[in-house]
């Protein structure tokens, strides 16, 4: 049994992973500010002894007085419509301060720190598929830089950290991922496509919806960031960890309307500003180094995606 910090542990992936290290047996104290949380997602670990919810914004210092051996650095609002606009001082200060907080807690306490990092460190990528190596292409003063440069910053704190004062990290990007306990007003396209299918509204394409994305179901996230975090070869990352599965967004709304009966139409929206165009991971160093790969693909874990917001919607 370990203790485990998760931070975001409210939120769609969080709350996930509470959910996989309860289930384990270990001790998890799930700190979250719920703005992009809800407690809901918790609701079924609240009454277990092993768990412990603290209301706390990463933005400011934290500290606990039981020892921690993980701590697992997830906080921060990661949907487009969330982390933009208004929001978007707030999502640098997450990602940065958030960093250095768990970064200066983890050396306090000895404990191993596992960050989620992005796809979106590559920004607009010119390499196609994205392996690790590839530094990117991201416009520094767009609307999307909040949240891209804000964990580009985040992944440069953790390895200074491990090189300047030993602390033992793990870094790991992730790609567009979707599943349970995702937010139905969570506003990114998965989500969007299912909810708007399941109550007749019409489907919001952006752009052409030519643009693609790579899906991962949570499970699958979930089984790669804990082989990270817990791989004792030293192996410090930054790893991908997506589904190379690729499509355009008008392929996902296709399947999304097979799947569910509706009198939903397509219809078309301006693209956002500095959307990628593509978006794919070489999964190669997961796979040597993890013995990591996805297991579920799109059309299974859009089927268990359904099944969860049929329950909740309208609750
Ligand atoms: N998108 C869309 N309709 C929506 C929400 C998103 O066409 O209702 C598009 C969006 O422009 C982007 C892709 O779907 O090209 C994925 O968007 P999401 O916000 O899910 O993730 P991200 O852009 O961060 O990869």
């Amino acid at each position: 049994m370990k203790n485990i910090l998760v931070t975001g542990g409210t939120g769609f992936i969080g709350s996930n992973l509470c959910h996989r290290l309860i289930a384990e047996g270990h001790r998890v104290i799930c700190l979250d500010n719920n703005y992009t949380g809800s407690l809901s997602n918790v609701a079924g670990l609240t009454d277990n002894p092993r768990f412990r919810f603290v209301e706390h914004d990463v933005i400011e210092p934290w500290d606990c007085e039981e020892p921690l051996d993980r701590i697992y650095s997830l906080a921060c609002p990661a949907s487009p419509p969330f982390y933009q606009g208004s929001r978007s001082i707030f999502t640098t200060k997450t990602c940065v301060l958030g960093a250095l907080n768990m970064l200066e807690l983890a050396k306090r306490k000895g404990a191993r720190i596992l960050m989620s990092s992005t796809s979106e460190v590559y920004g607009e990528p010119t390499q196609h598929p994205q392996p690790e190596s590839y530094r990117g292409n991201v416009n520094p003063i767009g609307i999307r830089a909040c949240y891209d440069e804000g964990k580009r910053c985040a992944e440069s704190l953790f390895f200074n950290y491990n090189r300047y004062e030993g602390v033992d990290i793990r870094v790991i990007r992730i790609f567009n991922t979707y599943g349970p306990y995702m937010n139905p007003e969570d506003g990114r396209v998965v989500s969007n496509f299912i909810c708007q299918a399941l109550r007749g509204e019409d489907i919001s394409i952006y752009g052409q919806g030519q643009q693609t994305r790579s899906f991962q179901y949570i499970d699958d996230l979930i089984e790669g960031m804990v082989r990270m975090m817990e791989n004792e070869q030293g192996f410090v990352g930054p790893v991908n960890i997506g589904n190379p599965g690729e499509f355009t967004i008008l392929q996902l709304a296709e399947q999304v309307l097979a799947k569910i009966p509706s009198q939903s139409k397509l219809v078309y929206h301006p693209l956002p500003a500095d959307d990628p165009t593509q978006r794919k991971p070489d999964i190669s160093l997961a796979a040597e180094k993890l013995g990591w790969a996805p297991t579920v693909n799109l059309s299974e874990g859009l089927d268990r995606t359904i099944a969860y917001f049929r329950r909740i919607i309208g609750k």
